[in-house]
């Protein structure tokens, strides 16, 4: 296998050769690889994004997920904009330079609720915007570009039109697909991603999920294990491997020298340490939540999710302190995309 990576150009890699790596038959290699690249593109900085989960109500149903409409067992909350802006307030207090705004699919909050909170936040605060708040109009998406959204985030969990039906039913796999062409042509920084190990997923499909994502001029790809959590149908199946996402955003990496790549709080529900791990095997972004203490633990996707004890200060000291320990170096300003610079 050549690696042309010294040149920070994106690796080809067949399905062959990326089944190889999910097997794990080139750890090391792999690793500091995606350690090498990641270190000189983003100069060992790990870009911070603080996220605010404003709503648990969700239309869709999916499978794997906590929020899911038929769980009668979550305690539900939505945010007013004014709690919304207060923790927007928090993030930007620390200096950090990007929200992240997500919830369950809650059509709820009208659109033009959302494009008000969106110009609000531009007039008080000099941030960027990331709105993850799943399958919405066209229009929707339109306006809120228009009112000063900056990137999107939407992932298609897996390419696999089969699988997908599996894990998310009633939703539209096409309408998904199109929907994230549309985000990126309006000009929005566009991510998506896949659940690693989802019930059903072969290596097959896992390296045409990721020939698929690097194919795509995405500018953030998402990968994280699969945690089980026993009010959903998928709950007697086991979690994810730390090693399988590790290797997955390594590869993604190689593909993806410039793309911005989450090292996902699933991985230390998973295993503790995993996350921070995984910001030395290709990863270069932490998302910290800032949901308000009296919802936070109600975010429940996954079992362990928003599950700390301390304070939300005490919790971002504690991630940057984890960072550093790797020699890293937290970087709290807006990171926009670096995709462009590294394209073949
Ligand atoms: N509702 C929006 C959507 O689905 O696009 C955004 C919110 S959703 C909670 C955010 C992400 O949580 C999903 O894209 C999915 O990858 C992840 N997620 C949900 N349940 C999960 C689980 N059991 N294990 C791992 N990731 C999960
Ligand atoms: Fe809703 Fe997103 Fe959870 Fe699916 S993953 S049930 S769309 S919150």
């Amino acid at each position: 296998m050549i690696c042309t990576s010294h040149s920070f150009q994106p690796v080809d890699f067949s399905e062959k050769q990326i089944i190889e790596l999910l097997n794990g038959t080139q750890d090391p290699w792999l690793f500091d690889q995606a350690k090498l690249v990641s270190q000189q593109v983003f100069n060992n900085q790990v870009f911070i994004r603080g996220i605010v989960e404003f709503s648990n109500n969700c239309r869709h149903n999916c499978h794997y997920c906590g929020l899911r409409s038929s769980n009668r067992k979550v305690e539900r909350y939505r945010l007013s904009t004014t709690e919304i802006l207060d923790a927007v307030d928090e993030v930007a207090l620390l200096g950090i330079e990007t929200v992240v705004l997500q919830s369950g699919d809650d059509w709820q909050y009208r659109a033009e609720t959302i494009a008000e909170l969106i110009r609000t936040i531009k007039d008080r605060h000099n941030l960027a915007i990331t709105l993850s708040l799943g399958d919405r109009k066209h229009q929707e998406l339109k306006l809120w570009r228009e009112a000063g959204a900056d990137r999107y985030l939407l992932k298609m969990e897996t390419f696999n039109r089969r699988l997908f039906r599996q894990c998310r039913p009633n939703a539209n796999f096409d309408e998904r697909l199109t929907r994230l062409s549309y985000i990126q042509s309006l000009g929005y920084q566009t991510g998506s991603g896949v659940i690693t190990d989802l019930p059903g997923m072969s290596d097959e499909i896992l390296a045409n999920d990721i020939l698929k994502l690097s194919s795509m001029g995405l500018d953030m790809l998402a990968c994280g294990p699969f945690v089980a959590h026993s009010q959903t149908p998928f709950a007697q199946h086991s979690n994810g491997s730390v090693l399988k996402s590790h290797r997955v955003s390594a590869i993604l990496r190689l593909l993806n020298p410039g793309a911005h790549i989450p090292a996902t709080s699933s991985l230390d529900v998973i295993e503790p340490g995993a996350r921070e791990l995984a910001l030395i095997r290709g990863c270069n972004v932490v998302m910290p939540s800032f949901t308000p203490a009296h919802v936070y633990a109600r975010y429940n996707i996954y079992p362990g999710k928003n599950s700390a004890t301390c304070q939300m200060q005490q919790r971002i000291a504690l991630i940057f302190k984890k960072i550093q320990h790797h020699g890293l170096k937290p970087n709290p300003s807006r990171g926009d995309s670096k995709r462009n610079q590294y394209v073949p």
